[in-house]
């Protein structure tokens, strides 16, 4: 089976991806900086894993997890030469970039954060891909906040505008794409840029909307809705992310001029917001208290991914309705009241 590294393998996307990708046979490289954002949840990702996260942080070797086809290595993708001495020593067949630093809103306030995890590190990526690995496959994080201040109120199509971001970290992501397209064209290397749309689920991330309000609602604490709830999000569970990313994983694009593509992966189904918030209290059993507030900077007002593409690729699009993966989300907030 293929060799993949995950970038990001601490993270909510990349801990999934690497279980899910190592039961199926793969042998799995996870890589992850761990930095110290909500580091809680990425010793639990960790753990969960089968990764002692005081290995994790002292070994700096590649230590191995719950399956014996599964790794992991703490490495910071914007040092340069550690990366480069990673790759000289391990081959890859697939990679997937999900490491970044996330969250638009942090992206207001601490944008230099942004440019350096996000777009030094992808260009060290890259380039060791390009200098050291026969990497078949290159698949790399978007995200549907590329799409900014795009007007249609229409499901958004990969091949809109979105030259119109509205935060830094959009940005960013909308530079991977064209790092991607650069790499792409000039050394044939084969991309798939995904772009996310909202994702929610187990181990969620906590500075998202989902785990914020599940927690809020059970802590009987009030909830800040922005834009005094105006807004809309297509919410898309976790098992459907990784499902699409497994099935990309065996589509590079055709040899070609530029080697390189960009997929919608989300629900198509933009719930929202107060909606989302009737959703969790039935599945909760409290009601919320809102504290309805102004909309905030970076924010956009709707999400509607157009998965037409992804379906026509893959014969496959997400599909769990938000009842049942909110169901997922309660219980393993439960399960996990201290985080
Ligand atoms: P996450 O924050 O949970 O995980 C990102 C991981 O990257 C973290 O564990 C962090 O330690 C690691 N990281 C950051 N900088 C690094 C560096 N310099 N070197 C190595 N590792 C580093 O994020 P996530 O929710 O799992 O998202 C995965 C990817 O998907 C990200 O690229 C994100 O931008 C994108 N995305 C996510 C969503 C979503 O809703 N979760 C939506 C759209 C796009």
């Amino acid at each position: 089976m293929p060799h993949v590294l995950i970038t990001g393998a601490a993270g909510f996307v990349g801990m999934h991806l690497a279980l899910h990708l190592a039961q199926q046979g793969y042998a799995v490289t996870g890589l992850d900086a761990v930095t110290p954002f909500f580091t809680p949840l990425k010793f639990e990702r960790l753990k969960a894993q089968g990764f002692n996260p005081d290995d994790v942080l002292y070994n700096k070797q590649l230590i191995s997890g719950i399956y014996a086809n599964l790794s992991f290595i703490q490495l910071d993708l914007t040092d340069f030469h550690a990366l480069e001495k990673f790759f000289r020593h391990n081959r890859f067949d697939v990679l997937v970039h999900l490491a970044a630093q996330t969250g638009v809103r942090y992206s207001v306030e601490n944008p230099q954060i942004y440019v350096q995890n996000n777009i030094l590190s992808t260009v060290n990526l890259f380039e060791c891909c390009r200098q050291y690995s026969e990497t078949a496959h290159v698949l790399y994080a978007s995200s549907s906040s590329v799409y900014g201040a795009t007007e249609t109120h229409a499901a958004f199509a990969e091949t809109i505008d979105t030259n119109k971001p509205l935060s830094v970290y959009a940005a960013t992501k909308k530079s991977s794409e064209l790092l991607a397209h650069v790499y792409a064209h000039n050394y044939g290397i084969a991309f798939t840029g995904m772009r996310f749309f909202t994702v929610y689920g187990p181990y969620p991330r906590p500075d998202m909307a989902a785990y914020l309000f599940t927690k809020a609602i059970m802590e009987e604490r009030p909830i800040k809705v922005f834009n005094y709830g105006h807004q809309d999000r297509d919410f898309t569970y976790i098992a459907d992310i990784v499902q699409a990313i497994t099935a990309l994983i065996k589509l590079p694009p055709p040899k070609q001029t530029a080697p390189h593509r960009v997929v919608n992966i989300g629900n198509e189904h933009p719930v929202q917001l107060l909606q989302f918030i009737e959703c969790l209290q039935n599945a909760i059993g409290k009601k919320a208290i809102l504290e309805l507030l102004p909309a905030q900077a970076g924010d956009v007002s709707h999400t509607f991914a157009d998965t037409t593409q992804l379906y026509r690729l893959t014969g496959f699009k997400p599909f769990t309705p938000l009842e049942t993966g909110i169901k997922q989300l309660v219980a393993w907030c439960k399960q996990y009241p201290h985080l």
